[in-house]
């Protein structure tokens, strides 16, 4: 396919999408006006189920189109081709041939946050390694999720080159004229770095840029994705206990994952949602699904910090089966190598939300977006298996995240903002409800227009090309 044909399909998709979110959002809020017309009511209730009946016949027919003509088969092998393209470069650039003469960058694993985010720190190191053609250090002794460091669960980031002469050290930026001079360079993290490359995300490689928008609706996470990838990759121990693990929940596809995010986040950085939130978007999943082939069990990989979501769960969904690996780690004893045992269980609740068909969940939590990103790794294009019931996908630090206008909006109250065809707009997020918000560049307004008059706008970065790697 072209990539004019497939950036319109997508379109089409999202449309649909963006078209069902507004219809059902604006005729719920009619249910509330509505009241005691019970004639109304049920005409409302009516409409309701049967334009949820046309979102999922365009949505399993806009499916169909998507994998006619063997394209699913070419995207699943462009993917892979364009994965094992961009993770021989990773390999060539961490395994240099002399490591005592290797331009360098060390990071720190010692980010004070939890697992997802510190991955997402050394995702950016590894980025910076690559955008600099240097070499990663990593240094992960005393790791606050596993003493040992970064090999107790992953394999090393290097097969030749683990070490730096401290020497020749010096922090990235600041005084130094010329970094190209300097053999070691300390990053720090990425809310402090100035000033901003334009290689950070979401930008894309631009030597790979043609061929990723053909393939994928969010190319910026396929990109992301393949460096948490490499980083990730398990030893021999670690992947003997996924399998087990997955032998041991019965872990079966079609199944959706549903992460649920409470606790120390709820009331600081994202808000409280019930389980029913959360579910709306399985059963219409399952129901779109259900539309195309038989399933003969409603599955669920359920994941959460709080660990009273799965009764609750099954107590409300009958006919699903949830499956979940609190129970699992309970009772099978924690493996000892794992100085830290929630090193461990969201390592393994990472692993198996990427392996689902689809994930509902708040991509404010950085545990739910590794889930994506990983996921991306694993098809053709993966970049709408998701439903967020908050964020839109983001990655922490990025540079501004624009959209751009395709037709232009009288606002309709002071809620909304006046939108030209060409304007960009910084977007703040997606309400999910046929609105966004963002804040026009033009003007500087800041307010609500819909989401379909905007499309988003892929930056592309000059990156070193690795012409010395196999094409
Ligand atoms: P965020 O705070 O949700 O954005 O993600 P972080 O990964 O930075 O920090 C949250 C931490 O809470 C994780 O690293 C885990 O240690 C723990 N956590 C959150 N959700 C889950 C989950 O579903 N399963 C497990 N096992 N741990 C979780």
């Amino acid at each position: 396919p072209s990539m004019e044909h497939e950036i319109v399909r997508r379109k089409v998709e999202n449309d649909v999408q963006e078209f069902w979110l507004f219809i059902r959002s604006e005729l719920n809020k009619m249910k509330g006006l509505s009241a005691g017309n019970a004639n109304l009511l049920s005409k409302i209730n009516s409409v309701l189920a049967d334009s949820a009946g046309y979102h999922r016949t365009l949505t399993s027919d806009l499916k169909s189109l998507s994998s006619v003509d063997d394209m699913e088969e070419w995207r699943n092998n462009e993917s892979r081709e364009l994965g094992e393209l961009v993770q021989r470069r990773f390999h060539y650039i961490q395994n240099p041939a002399d490591c005592s003469k290797a331009k360098k960058i060390v990071c720190n694993l010692g980010k004070g946050c939890g697992y997802g985010c510190q991955l997402h720190h050394v995702t950016y190191c590894l980025m910076m390694a690559y955008a600099n053609k240097r070499t990663l250090i990593l240094e992960s002794k005393g790791w606050r999720y596993a003493t040992g460091g970064w090999e107790s669960v992953f394999q090393p980031l290097s097969n030749t080159c683990n070490s730096y002469s401290s020497s020749s050290l010096r922090s990235w930026g600041g005084m130094i004229k010329d970094m190209n001079e300097v053999q070691v360079i300390e990053l720090p993290i990425i809310d402090s770095l100035h000033p901003r490359p334009e290689y950070l995300p979401l930008a894309i490689p631009d030597d790979i840029g043609d061929r990723l928008i053909r393939l994928h609706g969010d190319p910026s996470v396929w990109w992301i994705g393949q460096f948490v990838k490499y980083l990730t990759r398990p030893q021999q121990h670690l992947l003997e206990e996924m399998e087990k693990t997955k032998r041991n929940l019965g872990f079966k596809n079609p199944i959706v994952g549903v992460h649920v995010r409470r606790t120390d986040k709820v009331g600081m950085e994202a808000a409280f949602h019930e389980i029913q939130e959360y579910m709306v978007y399985v059963e219409e999943w399952f129901s779109i699904l259900e539309a195309r082939q038989a399933v003969k069990k409603r599955r669920v990989y359920l994941a959460s910090d709080d660990p009273g979501v799965l009764s609750d769960a099954r107590k409300l969904y009958k006919n699903y089966e949830f499956i979940s690996d609190n129970e699992i780690s309970k009772s099978a004893g924690l493996n000892s190598r794992y100085t830290d045992a929630s090193l461990r269980g969201v390592i393994i609740d990472i692993h198996f939300l990427s392996l689902c068909d689809y994930l509902v969940c708040t991509f404010s939590s950085q545990v739910c977006r590794v889930a994506y990103e990983i996921m991306q790794t694993m098809h053709g294009d993966a970049s709408s298996y998701f439903k967020s019931l908050d964020d839109i996908y983001y990655f922490g630090g990025q540079n501004a995240h624009n959209m751009e206008v395709i037709e232009s909006n009288v606002p309709k109250d002071d809620s909304e903002i006046e939108l030209q065809p060409k304007d960009l707009i910084g977007i703040a997020g997606n309400h999910w409800d046929g609105y966004s918000k963002g804040v026009n560049r033009r003007t500087g307004k800041n307010g609500l227009f819909p989401s379909y008059k905007v499309k988003n706008k892929v930056l592309r970065a000059k990156l070193p090309t690795y012409e010395e790697v196999e094409h």
